[in-house]
This record gives structure tokens, C-alpha cells and sequence, in this order.
């Protein structure tokens, strides 16, 4: 019998149950999709992530795709505002790896147990000594539950009033595409234009992200690809406009729950802090709570008795992890608005001459350097 019960196979589940695998923890993953993959969403793994996953190996695997990104630049008009150093990082990992997401789960996995595919969990409910699960296929329980299951299933866990919202008014249009060679291929680039921001970031096999700011207009495909590549011409990438055949159209919201544990029951990754996909740190969160709360569960399970003290410092540490990193969203959020061409002008003075001063602090707060466990 399962001494974890991980509800949900995203990154994070999946990174959790290979972790306390390793440590040599019975675990259980239930997932309600009945195959993997699905869409494309995060591409960055920043420092602190990388070192925290090669005690296990992922970090290897996914080295061995991934686009070490160690330069990005600010761009406006054509011109290079400021450049922001990764490989002048004094950290184990001095870049930031793109890879797709669906590379990075497949590279979680490792030798972590097989998910239990297809089996949607709609109750869980802690007791003194069990966390009772139920499921459309039975319920089970076990000593301890980690509910890993994303933005779309938070209400098992959590009161609706008790969760922090944030709404933001910005809408993105997002393409992966495949790209002609170009000088800069390894270098992530924001080209900040009045009319707002687009970000181009290289991917492996000759891809790149790009992400526009979007005005809104219809949903339709089509109509979504077209202002995607206007964006890219007016923005700064012209030429990879014209390899541009479909993209995805996103919101923003920053959703904070006001804890982690309740006893027996943790909450990790995505469930726990929804923060914008602006700042590329969502993921890199996700995994960062996984694999700091495994060994804590380790213990536990082996010695029979919560590290109580360990645990509360976890919590803080990741809830005060989310906040900064969803604070980092929102002023990057704030930095790519559309605005006159007056602030634009003076925006992007002040950008260059702080990117200039500021040394290695910028690339060191994205690349997570102030997250609690890249102490
Ligand atoms: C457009 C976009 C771009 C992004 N880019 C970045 C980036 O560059 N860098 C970064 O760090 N982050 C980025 N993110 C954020 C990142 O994708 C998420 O933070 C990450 O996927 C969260 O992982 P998770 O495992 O917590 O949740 P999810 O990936 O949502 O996984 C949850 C899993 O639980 C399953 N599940 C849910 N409910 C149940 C249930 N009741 N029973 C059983 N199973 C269930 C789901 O099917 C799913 O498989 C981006 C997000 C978006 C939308």
C-alpha cells in the first residue's frame, strides 16, 4: 500500500513521486488525463532548478536538449538597450535551459513510478492518522497526500474565499516556431516597442518562443496568428513574422493560496500559486516546492514522526518564494504594457541606464537567485 498518494502527473507530481522514489518511499500517482504531453507551455529552467534536480538526474537529461540561454538583451527600435548577464552568475548552472515542457516532464520521470492514468480524484479528506481519497474509481487512502493538480482543480483542496486573486487586464499571443538562422540564436531577447512587448526566446532544433502583448481581437485561429505576426513586425522580428502559422491567445491572473499543509495534506506547484507566465518562474516554483518537500516526507515516513520544525520553515519559505516571484511577474507585466511614444522613449532610458548600474542583480532576480531554496 501507498505511503503517498501524489494526485496529479504535471511536472511537479511527477518530479515529487520520482523524488521520494529515490528516497525509497512506496508512492502512488493518480492522474485524471489518459496520456501525457498536451500543449506547450513552460520552456525555462532557471539555476536553483537545474542544481536542484541532479541528485537525481533530470538534470543531465534535460541538459543533453536544452538551449543553454546564457545572454539576454533589451531591445527597442533595433538597438540594444541593456544586456542581462546569466553567464556572469556565480551559480552552478549560469543560463537559463529552454526546453519544451513536454521534454522537461518526460525528463522528471526518470525511473519514478508510472502514473495511474485516467483516474479523476474528487474528494480528499485528512483524518488523524490517513488522508482519505476518493476517486471515480474507488477510494483509497494512505499516510500522507501531496495534491499536485494544477489551476483546474484547487477547490478540492482549498475554500474559494480563502485563495488571494489577482486579475490583470493583459492578453498574449504565443507561437513556437521554427525559425530561419539568424546571429543571435542563443540569446533572449525583449523588444520593448510602445505598442507593447514582444519576447523572443530560443528553443531547441532551431525553434524560438515568441510572445507578444495583445490589444485583444477575435479568438478565431487565424485571426490570432495574423495579429501575432503584425505584433512581430512592428516589434522587432520581421523575418520570423513570416515563418508564423498558428498561435495561442492567454489571459493573466496571480492566485495565491494562504497555505501548503493542512497535516497529512500538502499542496505543491500550480495549485498553490497560479502566478503570470510573464517572468517564466511558475514551473521553476512547482519543481523548487517538490523537491525541498520530498526529503522532509522521507523522513517522516522513515522515522515516524513529522520534522514539524522543517516542515513550517518549508511552507514559509515556498509561500514567501510564490509572493516574490509573482511580484517580479507583475512588474515585468508592468514594464511591457503599451504606452505613448513619449514614455516609451523615457521607459527605455531608464531601462538601459538600470540595466547598466545594476550589475549582476537583474539576471540574479530572474533567474530566481533570491528563491528560498537557492540559498
Ligand atoms: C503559456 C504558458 C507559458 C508558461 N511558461 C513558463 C515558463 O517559461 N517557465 C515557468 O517556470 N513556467 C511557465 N509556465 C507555468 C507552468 O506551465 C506551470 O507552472 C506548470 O505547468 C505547473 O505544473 P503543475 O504540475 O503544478 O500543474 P499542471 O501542469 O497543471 O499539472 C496538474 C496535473 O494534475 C492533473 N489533475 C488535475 N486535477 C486532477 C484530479 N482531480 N484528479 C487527478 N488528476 C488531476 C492534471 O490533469 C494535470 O496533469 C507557463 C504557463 C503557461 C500557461
Amino acid at each position: 500500500m501507498a505511503e503517498v498518494i501524489v494526485v496529479g502527473a504535471g511536472p511537479v507530481g511527477t518530479l515529487l513521486a520520482a523524488e521520494l522514489a529515490r528516497f525509497g518511499v512506496d508512492v502512488e500517482v493518480l492522474e485524471r488525463r489518459a496520456t501525457a504531453g498536451g500543449g506547450s507551455r513552460a520552456i525555462g529552467l532557471h539555476a536553483p532548478t537545474l542544481a536542484a534536480l541532479e541528485a537525481g538526474g533530470a538534470t543531465d537529461r534535460i541538459l543533453s536538449r536544452a538551449v543553454k540561454v546564457g545572454r539576454g538583451e533589451a531591445r527597442s527600435d533595433g538597438r540594444t538597450l541593456g544586456v542581462v548577464r546569466f553567464d556572469r552568475l556565480d551559480v552552478r548552472h549560469p543560463y537559463v535551459a529552454t526546453i519544451p515542457q513536454v521534454d522537461t516532464e518526460d525528463a522528471l520521470r526518470g525511473a519514478g513510478p508510472e502514473p495511474v492514468r485516467g483516474v479523476t480524484v474528487s474528494r480528499v479528506a485528512p483524518d488523524r492518522s490517513r488522508v482519505q481519497v476518493e476517486t471515480d474509481r474507488g477510494g483509497r487512502s494512505a499516510p500522507i497526500v501531496v495534491f499536485a493538480g494544477g489551476v483546474g482543480a484547487r477547490e478540492l483542496v482549498f475554500r474559494s474565499d480563502a485563495l488571494r486573486r489577482t486579475a490583470y487586464p493583459d492578453r498574449y499571443l504565443m507561437t513556437d516556431a521554427t525559425v530561419l538562422p539568424r546571429e543571435d540564436p542563443d540569446t533572449a531577447i525583449v523588444h520593448l516597442a510602445a505598442s507593447g512587448v514582444l519576447e523572443s526566446f530560443p528553443l531547441p532544433d532551431g525553434q524560438r518562443r515568441f510572445v507578444a502583448w495583445d490589444a485583444g481581437g477575435s479568438l478565431d485561429p487565424a485571426a490570432v496568428a495574423g495579429r501575432l505576426r503584425e505584433a512581430m513586425r512592428a516589434r522587432g522580428e520581421a523575418d520570423a513574422a513570416e515563418v508564423v502559422t498558428e498561435a495561442t491567445a492567454f489571459g493573466v491572473r496571480r492566485v495565491l493560496a494562504p497555505g501548503m499543509r493542512r497535516d497529512r495534506l500538502f499542496v505543491i506547484g500550480d495549485a498553490a500559486h497560479e502566478i503570470s507566465p510573464i517572468g517564466g518562474q511558475g514551473l521553476n516554483l512547482g519543481l523548487l516546492d517538490a523537491a525541498t518537500l520530498a526529503p522532509l516526507l522521507a523522513t517522516w515516513l522513515r522515522t515516524g514522526a513529522a520534522p514539524e520544525s522543517d516542515l513550517a520553515a518549508w511552507e514559509r519559505d515556498r509561500l514567501r518564494s510564490a509572493r516574490l516571484a509573482g511580484r517580479m511577474a507583475a512588474v515585468n507585466m508592468r514594464l511591457g504594457r503599451p504606452v505613448s511614444a513619449r514614455a516609451h522613449a523615457a521607459r527605455s532610458r531608464v531601462l538601459g541606464r538600470a540595466l547598466a548600474a545594476t550589475g549582476t542583480l537583474v539576471p540574479h532576480a530572474y533567474a530566481m537567485g533570491f528563491d528560498a531554496a537557492s540559498r
